[in-house]
């Protein structure tokens, strides 16, 4: 029996997992299971999977959740300490599904126990690259990605030498707004934003992806995960997000990766790897579908991609930098105090900010330096709102 743990469990990603897990409740042992705010969904699915403990990120919240399992033998805890004692139980793999940089120090605590670490988190990886990988090599723990285009790019990279890779190119929809007139964008509201042509994803996820954000987040993954330069990287708009990436070679073949818009698929292969096993998931009709289009992003309606480029250049802490003024600006969005094409004006202020002070960015990557760069980056940035908002 594997023993595993779904942080971010009543979230998009961890339902998804929790989906597959429940399907064979033979072949698990639940060790944690993590959410937030709701402690309906975190009892019961803690119930029903036997979970050892259930963890709530709010204090606040530890009464509730003790009351909601009460008699069902698993134990509640709360807080971000709570968090992280629970990803350094010994578990076999745990699924990294929290949003944002909240994800990094519970995930670094897995990879220390020598958890195998299935990554949707992206944040942790754009925030502390270096020290994931260099944590994961230490206790030869795996970091296995589940964003789709990780996914993906993992696989075709099956029995390859990555010495012999000569670009990756992740696909992108282009989100909500793809085919809308840049002129219209500084007047897209939150319910506009928060909904995708082809993916069903948390609220924040759907935003950064009309925003391209979320591609921004992702170049930078695809860098700090497979080691490739910046200029080896392309984002390419493929409507039909059914194509997730592909890897050019140095004979010029392309490796494409093509599948459902499920994250069932990726989350499975992350589960089941380095074996396949048969998903729930839908097989496709290429011939039904008839044609795949593609387009080359324009940088002048996502300036997140720009950004990222720069972040990436500059390497070392500008991710966390990048990461949590991005964060910050669409919280100031979410909330109405700045419009939908302001965010990336919020974060390139901040990167500015930042830069001009000597012996941030280029600091050694610890935990401590990480979550100060963060912490840093978000009270400028929540000054850049306060100034752009008033
Ligand atoms: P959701 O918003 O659906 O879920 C987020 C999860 O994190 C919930 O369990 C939530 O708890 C919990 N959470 C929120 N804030 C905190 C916090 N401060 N500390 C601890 N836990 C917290 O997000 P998604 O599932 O969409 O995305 C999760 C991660 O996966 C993100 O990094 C995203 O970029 C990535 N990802 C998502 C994809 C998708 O298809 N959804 C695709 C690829 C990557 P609660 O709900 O109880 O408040």
């Amino acid at each position: 029996m594997r023993r595993i743990s779904i942080f971010g469990a009543t979230g998009s990603i961890g339902q998804n997992t929790i989906d597959l897990i429940a399907r064979e409740p033979e072949a698990y042992q639940v060790v944690a299971l993590t959410g937030a705010s709701n402690i309906g969904q975190l009892a019961e699915d803690a119930r029903r999977l036997g979970a050892e403990i259930a963890v709530t990120a709010h204090d606040h919240l530890l009464d509730d959740l003790r009351g909601a399992l009460r008699g069902s033998g698993t134990e509640a805890a709360a807080g971000q300490a709570a968090l992280v004692e629970a990803a350094a139980r010994p578990a076999d793999w745990l699924m990294s599904a929290i949003v944002g940089a909240a994800g990094l120090a519970p995930g670094l605590a897995a990879l220390r126990q020598g958890t195998h670490l299935a990554l949707a988190n992206k944040e942790s990886l754009v925030c502390a690259g270096q020290l994931m990988l260099r944590t994961a090599r230490e206790s030869g723990a795996r970091l296995l990605p589940v964003d789709s285009e990780h996914s993906a790019v993992f696989q075709a990279l099956v029995g390859e030498d990555i010495s012999a890779v000569e670009r990756v190119i992740i696909t992108a929809s282009g989100g909500a707004f793809r085919d809308w007139p840049i002129e219209d964008l500084a007047h897209a509201t939150l319910a506009e934003a928060s909904s995708h042509p082809n993916w069903d994803m948390g609220q924040r996820i759907t935003i950064d992806s009309a925003s391209m954000f979320n591609k921004a987040l992702e170049l930078i993954e695809t860098r700090e995960y497979f080691g490739v330069r910046p200029d080896q990287i392309e984002v390419l708009v493929h409507p039909e997000s059914l194509i997730h990436a592909m890897v050019g070679f140095n004979d010029g073949a392309l490796m494409a990766h093509v599948g459902p818009p499920d994250m069932r698929h990726a989350i499975g292969y992350a589960l089941h790897w380095p074996e396949r096993r048969i998903l729930p998931v839908q097989r496709l009709d290429l011939a039904a579908i008839g044609q795949l289009t593609f387009r080359a992003p324009c940088e002048t309606r996502w300036p997140a991609l720009r950004l990222a480029r720069e972040v990436m250049e500059t390497g070392g802490l500008a991710g966390a930098v990048f990461n949590a003024a991005k964060e910050t600006a669409l919280d100031g969005f979410i909330a109405g105090q700045i419009g939908f094409t302001q965010m990336a004006g919020v974060v390139e202020e901040v990167l500015d900010r930042i830069s001009a002070r000597p012996g941030h960015i280029d600091a050694t990557m610890t935990l401590d330096n990480v979550v100060q760069t963060d912490h840093l980056a978000r009270q400028e940035a929540r000054d850049v709102l306060s100034k752009r908002a008033g």
